[in-house]
């Protein structure tokens, strides 16, 4: 309760402003995959328990007998077995052109900019035309093309209790999990976060160079082995070989996977005082110090890599629902994205409460909308109003 003069005045000056500063370095290696942790986790016990204090408020949302049919229909969805892999086309290649743009603001724009585009998808999926698996891949698709991505990963099914979505960049695939979705929203929230992952590594391929990426990556896990078992290696010779071995197998796989064609097709940023380098630069330390979720919940939810692609899940979960699907009305809209931005920004990571709500929302952002539902029932029309009920 004492915290509430604290959120008043920095909830005033957050909710004007547009400026939110994302960058936090953290500590440890990263694994192969990526792996995005869905609402079924159970990484982090206050944070799930933070989520059903949320669920219970959202227990007497009504959801409309259209929502209900896509929670069944996506319930129902068959599992495709492993072996039983999809082969997507690859988007036709093309020349690279300058100024991609993978921000935030693009991601949105394109769901508000092609919304019929959208629409058309989702509803082919409600009459049946397309199962779940040709339904992400049709969105991966539409994605793809509106980004003008020359190349973007195959996807695959996973199944697995604790993740909803994952990139593998030594294979170039990226996996989601149907299992833990109720709405389309989710599956297209999980593939744009999963597609940002795809696009980082490509920034850092094209701006650092595989190699040299390879070699530091390589110098970080060796480092990380030895720091947990001090006889790894017996000098320091040995050591310089391992990390010279583990970079040729990095630089082979990354080869393998095709990175060194994608990247030509795209814009190369060489130099440095460019924010694109910087940027580059600041992914290549969130991934040299990545933590997984299941170490450090709050860790990997801060890291720069991590951080990026949740926001762009939110806000575009939150914009296929307005848009493309009409859940929710503009102002509903708003609300959600201005607590999102609110509880996402540097001036909240010490308020009581606001992490675990945080983590929350990014396992599942449609939480935000019901929220916002919820809290227009009870007769509160605003974020802050909103926010200070359920901190
Ligand atoms: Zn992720």
């Amino acid at each position: 309760m004492a915290n509430y003069t604290k959120i008043v005045s920095v909830l005033k000056k957050i909710c004007t402003s547009s400026n939110r500063d994302i960058t936090k370095l953290v500590t440890r290696t990263k694994p192969n995959a990526e792996l995005l942790i869905n609402t079924e986790s159970t990484v982090s016990k206050s944070a799930v328990m933070q989520h059903s204090r949320i669920s219970k408020i959202c227990d007497t949302v009504n959801i409309s007998p259209k929502r209900m049919t896509l929670k069944a229909k996506l319930r129902e969805g068959k599992l495709v077995s492993t072996t039983n892999e999809i082969k997507i086309p690859k988007v036709k290649l093309k020349a690279p052109r300058p100024g991609f743009d993978e921000s935030l603001e693009s991601y949105v724009n394109i769901i508000k900019n092609n919304k019929f585009e959208l629409r058309n998808i989702c509803s082919k999926y409600e009459q049946g035309l397309l199962n779940e698996e040709q339904f992400a891949n049709e969105y991966a698709k539409f994605l793809a093309n509106k980004m003008d991505m020359p190349y973007y990963p195959e996807l695959k099914q996973i199944i697995s209790n604790k993740v909803a979505g994952g990139m593998q960049n030594t294979t170039n695939t990226l996996y989601y999990n149907l299992s833990g979705m109720n709405r389309m929203s989710d599956l297209m929230s999980t593939i744009n976060h999963e597609m940002h992952h795809f696009l980082q590594q490509k920034e850092i391929f094209s701006t650092i160079s595989i190699e040299k990426f390879s070699k530091l990556k390589a110098k970080s896990d060796i480092m990380a082995i030895l720091k947990e078992n001090p006889n790894y290696c017996k000098s320091q010779a040995e050591i310089v070989q391992k990390i010279e071995n583990q970079a040729k197998g990095y630089i082979q796989e990354y080869r393998s996977a095709g990175w060194d064609k994608i990247i030509e097709k795209y814009p190369q940023n060489t130099n440095p005082n460019s924010p694109y380098y910087k940027r580059a630069e600041k992914l290549l330390n969130s991934e040299l110090n990545y933590v997984d979720g299941e170490t450090n919940i709050s860790e990997y939810m801060s890291n720069l890599l991590e951080k990026e692609a949740y926001e762009i899940g939110a806000h575009t979960q939150i914009e296929i629902e307005y848009s493309v699907l009409n859940t929710i009305s503009k102002k509903e809209k708003d609300i959600a994205i201005e607590i999102y931005d609110c509880l996402n920004s540097p001036t909240f990571r010490d308020v009581p409460g606001a992490n675990e709500v945080l983590e929350a929302f990014n396992r599942n952002p449609y939480n935000i909308i019901e929220i916002v539902k919820e809290a227009n029932s009870m007769g509160l029309h605003d974020s802050y109003s909103i926010l200070q009920r359920i901190l």
